[in-house]
Formats: structure tokens, C-alpha cells, sequence
């Protein structure tokens, strides 16, 4: 049985990493994916061609969700294109790490916008569709950095630790009408991006998870499936660790 079958979903920062391995779980799930993108072009080409491949309809949009017009813009394309929203993945995300000594105003604010910003921009453009649907499932990437804190990541950590107050706050305000918001925090997650690491550091990280490994985007992708599906109907506000036993 597949558990998303027939159900329309948006993924934020698709065309990568974390994002792009939730388009594809959910595809191969049975949703419909429309997912956006910030300028990487090719790669969502790509993806919407693969999304394509395993039968579903797909779709992808250079949207920034750091821009209050553009998320209601998107919103509406995906609503003419798609009809009903079941799903929203608010997933975008970006690091400008510094200690707070050298951190500029400018890395502050930049990943305040796009992290958290963007998620007040997107809820608010997709709550009339869900509340007229008096159904939805609101799913916000924040990090293990938002619920633990970290050095020289001051603006992420803020940005991820908001994430979960906004969630928490719609969950209570949207509850009545059937919108579930959940929060997933994902711990050391291997993407492209860490491949170009320093691979004894990579593996020092990975000692120190109980489950000895770095989680794969389809890690997250399958937590995401689970808040996404029929399955969590009674589930809201929640934050779930996906760490491989990191902060326990
Ligand atoms: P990534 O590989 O850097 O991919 C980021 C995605 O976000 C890309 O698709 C990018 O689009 C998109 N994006 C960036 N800025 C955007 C904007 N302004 N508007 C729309 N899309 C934008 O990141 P990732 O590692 O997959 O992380 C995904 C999420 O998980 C983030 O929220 C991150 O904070 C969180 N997370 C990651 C880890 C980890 O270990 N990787 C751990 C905890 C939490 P373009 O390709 O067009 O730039």
C-alpha cells in the first residue's frame, strides 16, 4: 500500500540534499510533488523529470521563500496546477556560520529570513487553502542545532529554535480545523554537501552517534512520509528527533 497515495504536497529546497530525497519518497509513495528551488535549474529539471518517471504529477518552481510575494505567487501556481494542498514540507533551508565575534548583520539576518521567515510566508499562503480544505499536514525542517544550540552557529540555532516555537503556536491556532504542524529535527545528515568534508572528521561524528552512522535524506524522508500520511492523523505539535540517537 503505498501511504501517500492521491495527495498533493509541496517540498521547499527540492532540488537538493535533504529536500530532493523527500520528493522522491513521496513520489514513490504515491504524491503528487510540487517542490521549489532557489537557482540550482538543472538539477530540478532533472528531478522533475525522475518525479515524473515514477507516475505521479510533479512540478518544479524557482520560488524564494525568503520573499513574502513569491510564496503567495507559488501558492497560487500550485493550487491552479494542482488543486487541493495536502502536504506542505517546509524544508528550504541555509548555514552563514560564524562565531558571534565575526558573525556580520547581514549572515544574521539572511538566515533568519530564509529559515524562519519563510516558513511564517509560506503557512500564511497555504492556511486559506487547508482551512477551506479543513484538512493539512505542515511538516518544518529545524535541527538538533535548534533544540541543543551550537558554537559559532548562533544564527541557525536561533533561526531552528523558532522554527519549533511558530510550529508549536500553529498547531494550537490550526488544530480545530484539522491542520496538523510537527516539527522534525534531523541530527549529521550525509548529503553531497558533507561529502566534501574532511573524511576522518566525518568519521569522528559518526562515532559519537549511538547508532554509529550519519542519516541518509531518505531517513528524513521517511519521518516526513509518517507526519505527511493518514498514519500521524492524531499527532501535532510535536518535535521528532531524527538523529540516529544523538541527543539522548
Ligand atoms: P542543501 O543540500 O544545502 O539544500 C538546500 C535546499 O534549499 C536547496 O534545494 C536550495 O535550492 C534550497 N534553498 C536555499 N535557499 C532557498 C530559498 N531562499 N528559497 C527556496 N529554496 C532555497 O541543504 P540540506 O542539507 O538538504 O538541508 C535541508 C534542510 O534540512 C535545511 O533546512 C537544513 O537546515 C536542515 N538540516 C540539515 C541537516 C544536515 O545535516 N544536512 C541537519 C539538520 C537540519 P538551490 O539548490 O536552488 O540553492
Amino acid at each position: 500500500m503505498k501511504l501517500l497515495e492521491g495527495k498533493n504536497a509541496i517540498v521547499t529546497g527540492g532540488s537538493r540534499g535533504i529536500g530532493s530525497g523527500i520528493a522522491k519518497v513521496f513520489a514513490e509513495q504515491g504524491a503528487n510533488v510540487a517542490f521549489t528551488y532557489n537557482s540550482s535549474e538543472e538539477a530540478a529539471k532533472e528531478l522533475e523529470k525522475e518525479l515524473s518517471e515514477a507516475g505521479v504529477k510533479a512540478k518544479g518552481y524557482k520560488s524564494n521563500a525568503a520573499d513574502f510575494d513569491q510564496a503567495q505567487e507559488l501558492i497560487k501556481n500550485v493550487a491552479e496546477d494542482f488543486g487541493a494542498i495536502d502536504i506542505l514540507v517546509n524544508n528550504a533551508g541555509i548555514t552563514k556560520d560564524n562565531l558571534l565575534m565575526r558573525m556580520s548583520e547581514e549572515d544574521f539576518d539572511r538566515v533568519i529570513e530564509v529559515n524562519l521567515k519563510s516558513i511564517f510566508n509560506m503557512t500564511k499562503a497555504v492556511q486559506r487553502t487547508m482551512l477551506k480544505q479543513r484538512k493539512g499536514s505542515i511538516i518544518n525542517m529545524s535541527s538538533v542545532v535548534g533544540v541543543k544550540g551550537n558554537a559559532g552557529q548562533a544564527n541557525y540555532a536561533a533561526s531552528k529554535a523558532g522554527i519549533i516555537g511558530f510550529s508549536k503556536s500553529m498547531a494550537l491556532e490550526l488544530g480545530s480545523r484539522n491542520i496538523r504542524t510537527n516539527v522534525i529535527a534531523p541530527g549529521f545528515i550525509e548529503t553531497e554537501m558533507t561529502e566534501k568534508l574532511d573524511e576522518k572528521v566525518v568519521q569522528g561524528w559518526r562515532d559519537n552517534i549511538p547508532l554509529k552512522r550519519g542519516g541518509s535524506p531518505e531517513d528524513i524522508a521517511n519521518a516526513c512520509v509518517f507526519l505527511g500520511s493518514d498514519l500521524s492523523a492524531y499527532i501535532t505539535g510535536q518535535v521528532i528527533n531524527v538523529d540516529g540517537g544523538m541527543l539522548t
